[in-house]
């Protein structure tokens, strides 16, 4: 599953939803400012922050609105947490970026329920369901590849990086986004490791005549295509 940033200055309830998100299977980070918060979100970026509104220092929408700013952070799924209930505030949270909005006290339940359907509708990748793009299907859980009826063997990094593209396909990944998103950290990694492993990524999916998917966009980085259905 996900790899979550829980951003909360309250121990207790950073504690409960914490241990809720564990057992759910995810991987948990816990920030306790804003401050905090914003290193981790520049060492690595997680899959969705659970974003409290009331932090020392900033703010959880001023958080959200910066990251919302900032190329990098645009698309993360954010769900904000708050002990306001006020329409407007709700109104507000979303205004900044927020994918969904939970008010305190809350149902851990309804928590994880949410949590899931932000991940499937903005990073299905994290998910186990199997993804098809043309004749391309993969499946996490078994994490087996095919094209159609022909199998497709690939190395876990190779694997990684098809399910990010393939869950995101037509847009153009930088070697900076591909790091951050599938090995997790952009900084300490040369962007020629991405090279490599786009060219054995191809190497294997040459064998079942799909290597044309993997596009690169000069100058920019790297795009999944959408075969065009023939006679389309
Ligand atoms: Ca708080």
């Amino acid at each position: 599953m996900g790899r979550v940033l829980i951003v909360e200055d309250e121990p207790a309830i950073a504690e409960l939803i914490s241990l809720n998100l564990r057992h759910d299977g995810h991987e948990v980070q816990v920030a306790a400012s804003s401050q905090a918060a914003q290193g981790a979100i520049d060492r690595a970026l997680p899959d969705l922050v659970i974003l409290d509104w009331m932090l020392p220092g900033e703010s959880g929408i001023q958080l959200a609105q910066r990251w919302r700013r900032d190329a990098r952070t645009r698309d993360l799924p954010i769900v904000m947490l708050t002990a306001r209930s006020d329409e407007r505030d709700v109104v507000q949270g979303l205004d900044a970026g927020a994918d969904d909005y939970l008010a305190k006290p809350f149902s851990t339940n309804e928590l994880l329920a949410r949590i899931r359907s932000v991940l499937r509708r903005r990073a299905p990748q994290v998910l186990d369901t199997a993804i098809q793009v043309g004749l391309l299907r993969l499946d996490p859980a078994t994490m087996r590849v095919s094209a159609g009826e022909v199998p497709v063997k690939l190395g876990p990094t190779e694997f990684r990086l098809l399910r990010f593209l393939m869950s995101h396909p037509e847009r153009v990944h930088s070697r900076a986004q591909l790091l951050d998103r599938v090995w997790g950290d952009h900084v300490f990694i040369e962007e020629r490791t991405v090279d490599v492993h786009v060219k054995r990524l191809r190497a294997a999916l040459g064998e079942a005549q799909c290597a044309d998917m993997v596009e690169t966009v000069r100058g920019v980085g790297y795009r999944l295509a959408k075969p065009v259905p023939a006679g389309a």
